[in-house]
């Protein structure tokens, strides 16, 4: 999200906290000790459920003195056809109102009665399907939400999570350019286009993502957000849509109809079945960390103050940096969080989900959000942001952060390590890193190269971000050079090597993603990075136009050269499985680096994977990365090696020549890959 740069101060003080020892116990704030004593109620049936003659209403809401259910004809407008007193069940702390038939095509709000005072009306918190704008309820038949064939819909199957390639996208950055040539522009729509092109002719939309060869897709925030006004479209507002309104539901300026409630449910379907057709995974990015409103937001609106942390004198307390945070350790939110993906993995066939400012939550939440995932779909990823953004009551040693995954099971981080080091600090637009001639930063390269688990010819003590091996297995580490915070990999480029010929640019590029594709745990990239896709030197355009965010697919002939060798590298990828290697033993013992003296020679890293790792069909594997702006010469040891990849050039099966051994010349910001059988 947009705050990552607060994020990452907290998650150098919080690992500072872990490296001194213990944290010392702390309590909850006393504000927040009240929730504890509250009855929770966890059965499917909250707020709405609809049997073959009834309309069913049971709102959780433990302090309530009044609960009144409002019927309205319309999403948005007019008055109440009813108003219904809700009646109160105090052992588990819900309000229930049942009316016969199906009001299928009716909303519904709630109005609660706190502390003396009637709130404003909200939804409720569990709102599937909503008016235009989100402000009241839908009653739909979700049965009829279904594309053809749903039934039979499946994600494609992951045997070890370090398989999955990530591609992270925006629905408004792949298809507003006009060069896209998608229909449905900036809709849910746009990845169901089968035979899109570019005006040169180039594959678009989901065709694009085929011949590319990603595994997933990793969606930015889908579910019913606030910033875009949905009855005012023609605005083409843009947002990232990191302000969550209603969390079960999903966003309506995606949908071709924002106003009719089932049409959201049913295009978002159809975009997840034919991203399943092309054997492609939807993964969606979740925010359950704040929300947009504070103390408009539907939760204060349902049950004021138990959804959100607060300091002891009753603030808010604001480890998401934007207002507020959400109390995951209060049982009612644990089990919303779990509810509430269970629910968009089972109605929506979501196939990962990607936390955001994951610390924010505790261990044993997500720990529970995996286990429960699991039992749908073996193959569903969870991942995310290892870092708060902000100081929260929540203590260090229970925080969901980078440095406690190993307290975690099935859940992944981003490693910043290789991030940051491999093209230069993100807060630094100037700043180099290893793949653009900056010194240094070898061994915290080489921390990303590892995965972050312990490795005897990895120093963590020299980590840049990180001091110490905190993943268990690779399966917890998520490598990315860039992602929709800060500068796309192009502009981080461009400011950074300001004044070199392009080339040099596109070579440093195509350095930086062999090092994440080619390191152990699951590779991660921002899409439109492999046309060389840039934001005008925009690091956070979170509401920044479509002029900034939109890929100008133009670029794909432009940069052929570019997408040619990032396929070529996915595809490197996918055949040999000594990338993909699935514990921390496994790569302690088939990944051998060359000693190096990198104060005598910088921005230069070689490594062999051994043995057939991992059950590759290769017996070995050489990895050079040369990051300076200087040629480089290697000692290769004698055998018949193929070339694999060399001076920007790549070829997965290995067809680029032969050598055997001996000194080679490693070309300027270039990585070389040899292989033997
Ligand atoms: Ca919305």
């Amino acid at each position: 999200m947009k705050t990552l740069r607060l994020s990452m101060l907290m998650a150098a003080s919080a690992m500072a906290a872990c490296l001194a020892g213990p944290a010392v116990a702390q309590t909850n704030s006393k504000f927040d000790a009240r929730f504890i004593s509250y009855p929770t109620y966890n059965g499917n049936d909250l707020e709405l459920s609809v049997t073959s003659d009834a309309t069913n209403f049971r709102l959780w809401s433990p302090e309530a003195q009044e609960v009144i259910l409002n019927l309205y004809d319309n999403g948005r407008t007019g008055e109440p056809y009813s108003r219904i007193d809700m009646k109160a069940d105090r052992s588990n702390g819900t309000w229930t109102a049942s009316l016969p038939g199906q009001l299928y095509g009716k909303f519904y709000t709630f109005s609660v009665k706190s502390d003396g005072k009637w709130l404003p009306e909200t939804p409720g918190v569990w709102a599937k399907a909503v008016g235009a704008n989100g402000k009241r309820a839908a009653i739909i038949d979700f049965s009829l939400t279904n594309p053809e064939g749903w039934d039979a819909d499946r994600g494609p199957e992951v045997k070890n999570f370090t398989d999955v390639i990530v591609y992270e996208m925006h629905h408004r950055d792949m298809s507003m350019d006009p060069s896209s040539g998608i229909a449905n522009k900036g809709k849910f729509l746009a990845l169901t286009e089968q035979g899109t092109t570019s005006p040169s002719g180039q594959k678009t939309g989901i065709d694009h993502l085929k011949e590319l060869g990603v595994t997933h897709v990793h969606i930015l925030p889908s579910y019913d957000f606030n910033s875009v006004d949905e009855t005012n479209l023609q605005d083409n507002t843009y947002n990232w849509g990191y302000d969550p309104q209603n969390y079960n539901a999903p966003e309506g300026s995606y949908s071709t109809n924002p106003s009719d409630p089932s049409t959201r449910v049913r295009e978002m379907k159809e975009m997840v079945k034919a991203l399943h057709d092309a054997g492609i995974g939807v993964i969606m990015d979740v925010v359950y960390n704040h929300t947009a409103e504070n103390d408009g937001s539907n939760f204060e609106l349902t049950v004021p103050g138990y959804y959100h942390r607060h300091w002891d004198d009753g603030r808010y307390s604001d480890a998401s940096g934007c207002g507020n945070e959400t109390a995951s350790d209060l049982q009612q939110m644990r089990d919303y969080i779990i509810n509430s993906t269970k629910y968009w993995a089972e109605e929506y066939h979501i196939d990962g989900f990607r936390f955001d400012l994951m610390a924010i939550h505790d261990t044993e939440t997500m720990n529970e959000v995996a286990a429960e995932l699991k039992k749908i779909n073996p193959s569903i990823f969870v991942y995310g942001e290892g870092w708060t953004a902000g100081d929260s009551p929540l203590q260090t040693e229970r925080r969901a952060l980078k440095e406690n995954v190993s307290k975690m099971t099935d859940i992944a981080v981003f490693s910043d390590d290789l991030r940051d080091a491999v093209k230069g600090h993100y807060t630094d637009a100037a700043d180099r890193g290893f793949a653009t001639g900056k010194p240094g930063n070898e061994e915290t390269v080489k921390i990303g190269i590892v995965a972050a688990t312990a490795h005897p010819q990895v120093d963590f003590s020299k980590g840049n971000n990180s001091k110490f091996p905190y993943a268990t297995s690779p399966e917890m580490i998520v490598n990315y050079v860039s992602c929709h915070d800060d500068l796309t990999l192009t502009d981080k480029l461009r400011r950074s090597m300001a004044g070199e010929p392009e080339k040099n640019m596109l070579d440093a590029a195509k350095l930086a993603q062999t090092i994440v594709f080619t390191s152990q745990g699951t590779p991660f990239m921002f899409a439109g990075e492999e046309v060389f896709r840039d934001k005008k030197g925009v690091h956070n355009s979170y509401k920044s136009p479509d002029s900034i965010n939109a890929i100008d697919w133009n670029n794909k002939e432009r940069y052929r050269d570019q997408f040619d060798y990032y396929r070529g590298l996915i595809a490197l990828r996918k055949l040999h499985p000594a990338f993909r290697m699935t514990s921390a033993d496994q790569i302690a013992r088939h990944l051998k680096f060359d000693k190096i003296d990198s104060s005598k020679t910088p921005n230069l890293i070689s490594y062999t994977l051994t043995d057939h790792a991992n059950g590759d069909s290769w017996k070995d594997i050489k990895v050079v990365f040369n990051g300076a702006s200087e040629a480089r010469t290697v000692n290769v040891p004698k055998g018949n090696w193929k070339i694999v990849a060399t001076d920007g050039k790549i070829s997965p099966s290995g067809d680029l020549g032969s050598t055997n051994g001996g000194k080679m010349t490693v070309a300027p910001y270039s990585a070389l890959i040899l292989a033997r059988d």
